[in-house]
């Protein structure tokens, strides 16, 4: 019954042979593609020699616009230009309104479950937003590396739910982009920093983005970044560095603060260039063209900058320090700290999380582009570009996988943390003589008995040929590709009966859900440890009374004169009677007596079988 490791499939390739693969960061603001050429990760420019692809789409009647074409078109065609899609996508139609009031467009009010945004080219959902926006980016690296690309690994972030992912790939496939895997943005950030070749160790990833700023705590351990907490917040950016800047901006020049969409708009445009210009220099000057035709001009010092900017980035200290009690860390355990969005080139940004921290954060790749480069690293590696020994596995299964056996109790194949993609199998056998199906019920969770884990699927193998129990050989399967799907196979060995299933594990679990059943097995560990030896003594209690049975029906008549068979009875009936006990010495001491008592029978049993083995043996050889 040991555990096997079986070869994991897909992954022989023929040698020398390069794969075009790339990595896709598909950002809320911005969004980048990356491949590795000659060694190493670069991201692809467009041929203005733009990297960056603003995250934006505009719908005309008859033409789709995507990046900076449709980024200018905004103020100007708000309802049919998506600059969203991210915040939209795998979310239902009832998650809206928990996004705010900062989506101008025209939700189509059907009966949909999917949020789905009227257009003059027609309804639109976030999927179809986001596949346009890959299309582009995809046909930019079959231009660059002048082939069609064989897969691509997408980066979500860490957060992003089963549904959230799966409408990424669904994104991808409409795209017609086949996809190596999803990877987590900050383990992408991390191994574009070599993280993972790296000590063992706990890092911590500050991504601040135009609209979103997400923090996580990432252990390394055996070369496997574990999630160890998420933070942030999703209405935080660089977007309101703009604000801030606008409404100083709107305080200078004495305009009054209820001024409209596009004023607004134009204000803030004109604090971003300000914002952008102050990583670099200490004072710019702000030129706006007002509304009225008037114009404004002022400039700003990097000292007032800072002033202005501070509490916002005090916000994502006050997250970080939420996700390290999460983590249940302290600052001084953290030993790199990566920085990761358009909006941590800011100097005060970096100086003051290098303070909380205590450690200067990594900086010298571009943060614009780390995500992509990281994920085009791991997409090479996927795509069977580099030797075998330098496989990544970089995802661990996060509750144990297994199934049922008798007596409710569950049968882990594959331990919680294993790393993905893995294979693993198991053979089981039949209960009763005769059995020819067995039901095959696959459960995660870290408990003992079935009834407190979490039931995934059920199916059954049939036409197992009928043997006494204990003979027939089933093979279980266990097979969890690159993006956590599972799926499970059951074979009859002897007959090569099979059976499979498909199952997705994680869905619906969310990070809190996982945690709780994980607290729950350590509470309740002496306690299922119990439970599971009862179930176990109940079960072997059951195996004998069925064994029994069947030997009497067999040939009890032919071993037995009826006063033995009638003492074989009793002993039977008394096991019988306390089969359920909750005490399992109990049960164990009717076995035991059982044993006693009916020795002679299985004995005899024995002393017959051989004589017919042998007589059958001399058949064959004499005739
Ligand atoms: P996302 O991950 O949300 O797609 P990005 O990582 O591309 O976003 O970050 C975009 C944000 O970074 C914008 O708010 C932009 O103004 C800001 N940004 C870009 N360059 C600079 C810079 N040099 N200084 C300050 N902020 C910058
Ligand atoms: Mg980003």
């Amino acid at each position: 019954m040991a555990l096997l490791q079986i070869a994991e499939p897909g992954q022989a390739q023929a040698p020398h042979q390069h794969r075009l693969a790339a990595g896709i960061d598909l950002g809320t603001t911005n969004s980048l593609v990356a491949s590795v050429r000659s060694g190493r990760a670069e991201t692809l420019p467009d041929e203005q020699g733009r990297h960056l692809l603003p995250s934006v789409v505009q719908y005309q009647k008859d033409l789709v616009q995507v990046g900076y074409n449709a980024k200018q078109a905004e103020m100007e065609d708000p309802l049919n230009t998506i600059s969203s899609a991210k915040r939209l996508i795998g979310r239902g139609v009832d998650d809206i309104s928990t996004l705010g009031n900062r989506l101008p467009y025209q939700f189509v009010q059907a009966h949909t479950t999917v949020p789905r945004i009227q257009t003059v080219a027609g309804e639109v959902s976030p999927v179809e937003v986001s596949a346009e926006i890959l299309k582009v980016l995809a046909q930019r690296a079959e231009d660059t590396l002048d082939g069609e690309l064989s897969g691509v690994v997408i980066t979500v972030p860490a957060y992003f739910d089963e549904a959230q992912r799966q409408a990424t790939k669904d994104a991808a496939k409409l795209a017609g982009l086949p996809v190596l895997r999803l990877l987590n943005e900050p383990t992408a950030a991390a191994v574009a920093y070599g993280l993972d070749k790296g000590a063992e160790g706990i890092h911590a990833i500050y991504d601040l983005g135009g609209g979103t700023f997400d923090i996580s705590i990432l252990r390394l351990n055996k070369g496997v970044f574990e999630v160890m907490a998420t933070g942030g917040n999703s209405a935080l950016g660089g977007d309101d560095f703009d604000r801030v800047l606008a409404e100083w901006i709107m305080q200078q020049a004495a305009i009054e603060n209820d001024v409209g969409h596009a004023q607004l708009k134009r204000l803030m445009v004109a604090g971003c260039a300000a914002k952008e210009a102050l990583s670099e220099a200490d004072e710019t000057v702000i030129h706006v063209q007002l509304e009225d035709g008037s114009y404004w001009q002022g400039l700003l010092q990097h000292t007032q900058f800072n002033e202005l900017v501070d509490p916002l980035i005090k916000k994502t200290l006050i997250a970080c320090r939420r996700a390290m009690r999460d983590a249940g860390i302290s600052a001084e355990e953290v030993q790199e700290v990566v920085m990761v969005g358009g909006s941590t080139r800011v100097p005060r940004v970096r100086e003051m999380v290098g303070e909380l921290f205590g450690t200067q954060p990594l900086v010298d790749i571009d943060p614009d582009r780390v995500v992509a480069v990281g994920a085009a690293l791991q997409a090479d590696i996927l795509a069977g570009n580099k030797p075998d020994d330098e496989m990544l596995l970089l995802d661990v299964i996060p509750l144990s996988l297994g199934i049922e056996t008798m007596g409710g109790l569950t049968e882990k194949l594959i331990n919680r943390n294993t790393t993905i993609p893995v294979a693993r199998a198991q053979e089981f056998t039949t209960f009763k003589d005769g059995q020819t199906a067995m039901a095959i019920h696959v459960v995660q969770g870290e408990r003992e008995l079935v009834s407190d884990c979490r039931s995934l699927a059920r199916f059954e193998l049939r036409g197992i040929p009928p043997m006494v129990a204990g003979s027939a050989r089933i093979r279980v399967t266990f097979a969890v590709d690159a993006d956590g799907l599972l799926s499970v196979s059951a074979v009859e060995q002897s007959s090569g009966i099979q059976t499979s299933i498909e199952v997705k594990p994680s869905y619906g679990l969310t990070d809190n859900e996982i945690e709780i059943m994980l607290l729950e097995s350590i509470a309740h560990a002496s306690e299922d440890k119990l439970a599971r030896s009862l179930r176990e003594q109940q079960v072997e209690a059951d195996r004998v009374i069925e064994a029994l049975d069947a030997a009497l029906v067999d040939d009890g008549d032919l071993l037995l004169n009826s006063e033995e068979r009638q003492q074989v009875e009793s002993a039977l009936d008394k096991l019988r009677s306390v089969a359920r006990a909750t005490d399992q010495s109990i049960i164990k001491k009717a076995i035991e007596a059982l044993e006693e008592r009916c020795g002679f029978y299985v004995e005899r049993r024995m002393n017959q079988s051989i004589q017919q083995a042998m007589s059958g043996h001399n058949v064959d050889e004499f005739e």
